[in-house]
């Protein structure tokens, strides 16, 4: 049935996974994922006489769970970040030992040009984000939950206004149109002027953020006692005839997808994520997972005019300005080409960037500097997985 599961957590940062298509399950094997990498796989066989409406799971009562309860029922119930990180969420819902949490922040900032997953959710889902907050506050324990949505969003500031109640601790922030106001550290500065320490955690300031997508599935997963099946993906760009939100069953290839959305040849580039953090597809013929919060099919007028790419760094410190977490980019790109990458991550607090690709969009030289810093993090932390 739609909703079994079909993997349990294999230790506590890690999540089960649930069927999103009635059937059988064929084999265990490999997949190319998004990031190009061959990624663990569970390969299930659709089958086509299966009621594909009915989703397994049985509704339970929530207002007993203790913090506890909830934190194993989200990791049961496979939600992690559906902002692109894929972080399990019960992880976030359990603040390290000694750490008191009292804010949850509810990240309605979505900043990425073209995406405008979170926002359909806001308008359509809001009484699921508003339920799903309140999980997270009683497992955390926190005192105030503060809602942070963009000012050119005023259908969803308005929505969550009045889906949220009252009579308990919430607060809805209009913030300033910009990126990258939705990265969490970024968010914590803004509504609550708490600098989140170099290599530290939200948890380290007493916040816990989370995505406005993941608590509206907490939201409306736990009380129905349902598993994480199928998100809502944006496909847009000027290489698709039909650009929208569309509800997606995890595990659909990106090929349908587009196809549904009306893939064109127009389409010379095909981007996971928006244009800012995301990279290239490396295949069209990848299954999607539950981190996809969007797909761009490019047309050429919107890609960037790389043919000035000198790579050389002509030390004009845009990178330094433009970068939001006060990093030298500049120096850490020198140190990349010299595949020092031990040393930035020691000495440069390479782990602080999270990739917001700023510091690359304003070079002009065109250096791929994002593009060097995700390489070197994955070099170190395969290391350190060696070592
Ligand atoms: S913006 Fe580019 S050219 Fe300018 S200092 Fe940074 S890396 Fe060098
Ligand atoms: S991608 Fe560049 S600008 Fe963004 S945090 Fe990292 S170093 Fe800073």
């Amino acid at each position: 049935m739609r909703g079994e599961p079909v993997a349990e957590a294999g230790g506590f940062v890690s999540t089960a996974m649930h069927a999103p298509v009635a059937g059988k399950v064929k084999s265990l094997d490999r997949a190319l994922n998004a990031r190009g990498e061959m990624a663990p796989a569970i390969v299930i066989e659709y089958d086509p006489d299966a009621d594909q409406e009915a989703v397994h799971g049985e509704p339970r009562d929530i207002t007993d769970m203790s913090p506890d309860d909830i934190v194993q029922a989200v990791q049961d119930a496979g939600i992690v970040g559906l902002g692109g990180a894929a972080f399990p969420t019960h992880v976030k819902m359990k603040p390290p030992e000694g750490k008191i949490v009292d804010t949850v922040i509810v990240n309605g900032c979505e900043c990425e040009p073209y995406l405008t997953t979170d926002f359909r959710v806001m308008v359509e889902h809001a009484k699921w984000i508003v339920e799903g907050a309140r999980l997270a506050r009683r497992a955390t324990s926190a005192d105030t939950i503060v809602i942070a949505i963009e000012n050119n969003k005023p259908e969803a500031i308005e929505a969550m206004m009045e889906a949220a109640p009252k009579d308990e601790p919430f607060v809805v922030r209009s913030l300033a149109t910009k990126y990258p106001q939705g990265a969490e550290k970024m968010l914590t500065r803004a509504l609550l002027k708490r600098d989140v320490p170099s290599g530290g955690l939200p948890s380290d300031v007493g916040v816990a953020c989370f995505n406005v997508a993941t608590l509206a599935q907490m939201g409306q997963l736990i009380p129905a006692g349902q598993g994480l099946i199928e998100r809502i993906i944006t496909v847009s760009g000027g290489g698709v005839s039909r650009p929208g939100n569309y509800m997606t069953p995890l595990g659909t290839s990106l090929r349908y997808l587009l196809e549904h959305a009306g893939l064109t040849e127009k389409a010379c580039a095909i981007v996971n994520g928006g244009p800012m953090m995301g990279a290239s597809m490396p295949s069209l013929d990848i299954p999607l997972t539950k981190g996809a919060t969007g797909v761009l099919a490019l047309t050429e007028e919107e890609m960037r005019d790389t043919s000035r790419q000198i790579f050389a760094c002509i030390r004009c410190a845009r990178c330094v300005d433009a970068c939001p977490m006060y990093l030298n980019p500049s120096m850490l790109g020198l140190l990349a080409r010299k595949e020092r990458y031990e040393d930035m991550a020691e000495h440069h607090h390479l782990n602080d960037c999270f990739e917001c690709g700023c510091c690359s969009y304003v070079c002009p030289s065109n250096i791929p500097l994002v593009h060097f810093f995700r390489l070197a993090k994955a070099v170190n932390r395969e290391r350190s997985a060696s070592k």
